[in-house]
């Protein structure tokens, strides 16, 4: 039987970050992590421009050094899906796919993944030219065009990775203007093959066995882009289906917790996109993870 003072779920930069400051406290840690290579969202990012002290990165690299950060801590890393986790008197119960474990402190760092378009073809044709993952799946369409649906941050950068492979990149936003920050507007202007098509929601995606095109509307007038790809990126949605009944989430099902990651279930701490925060980033992430486990430790101590 696995039992530990403290267990952190995931290991994105909350999940490494918080292993970092685990082994600092002299913790007795695990980390569960469901991949076996750790760093979650940021391993298929493609530029990291903004996290302090590198100046230009790729989230690849970025992740390896947090990796490697957390092995030099003496990380305990444990490669197991967790499916449930049970409040017991003073311990949580952490079900996984291959072994139970107990321990007294849990940092939920489950992070987020991307949400879907919830249109007709999209389970269809998902893998058949239907992504959430620019960097992962780019090279698919090389030479080819491609259409991103999304208007913030995300999609910018989906698009900007997309231009350097893809002949022509439409960006669809519902809206009449971009959400995304002006140095990325910015880019997206400047480059060349990417069109953007605004005021355009998108209705279908149609292809038989393959995505051929998109069916979007504009004040109820359909237009047809023909297109090889569908990339969605279009938010993210918190990886929380394990606090479900067991700790308060908001309307959108991110876990409620201050600065501190205390969630409504003492011991239970929630670090990085999963938290509802104003801002989800590494640096922030990074943030919580270390925020977190001081909360734990605190909770250990009485
Ligand atoms: C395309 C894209 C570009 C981005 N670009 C930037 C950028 O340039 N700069 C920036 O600061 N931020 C960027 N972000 C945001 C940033 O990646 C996230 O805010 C940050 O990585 C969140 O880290 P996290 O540790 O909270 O979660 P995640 O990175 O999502 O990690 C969560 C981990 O938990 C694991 N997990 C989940 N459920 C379970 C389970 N049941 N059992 C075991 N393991 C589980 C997952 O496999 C994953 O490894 C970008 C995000 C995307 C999608």
């Amino acid at each position: 039987m696995i039992k530990k003072e403290l267990i952190i779920i995931g290991s994105g930069a909350a999940g490494l970050t918080a292993a970092i400051y685990a082994s600092r406290a002299g913790l007795d840690f695990s980390v569960i992590e469901r991949y076996p290579l750790a760093g979650g969202q940021i391993v298929n990012t493609s530029e990291v421009d903004n996290y302090p002290g590198f100046i230009r990165t790729t989230g690849a690299e970025l992740s390896q050094k947090l990796r490697e950060h957390a092995e030099d801590c003496r990380t305990d890393f444990i490669t197991d899906c967790v499916s449930k986790i049970k409040k017991q008197s003073d311990r949580f119960e952490i079900k996984g796919e291959k072994e139970t474990y107990y321990s007294k402190t849990v940092i939920a760092a489950c992070g987020a993944a991307r949400k879907k378009l919830g249109v007709k073809g999209e389970d269809r044709l998902s893998g058949s030219g239907v992504s959430y993952c620019a960097v992962c799946d780019g090279a698919f369409f090389r030479g080819r065009t491609a259409a991103v649906i999304g208007g913030g941050n995300t999609a910018a950068e989906e698009a900007l990775y997309l231009s350097k492979l893809a002949k022509k990149v439409y960006l669809v936003h519902r809206r009449d203007k971009l959400k995304a920050n002006k140095a990325l507007q910015s880019r997206l202007h400047s480059a060349e093959n990417i069109q953007t098509v605004l005021n355009c929601s998108l209705a279908e995606i149609i292809g038989d066995h393959k995505v051929e095109a998109i069916e979007v509307k504009r004040n109820g007038v359909s237009e047809v882009i023909h297109t090889d790809g569908v990339f969605s990126a279009i938010g993210i949605s918190p990886e929380s289906g394990l606090l479900q009944g067991l700790a308060q989430l908001d309307e959108y099902g991110f876990a409620i917790a201050g600065e501190d990651c205390k969630t409504s279930a003492e011991g239970l701490f929630a670090a990085g996109d999963i938290r509802s925060k104003p801002l989800r980033q590494i640096v922030t992430a990074a943030a919580d993870g270390a925020s977190a486990v001081l909360s734990a430790e605190k909770y250990l101590n009485g």
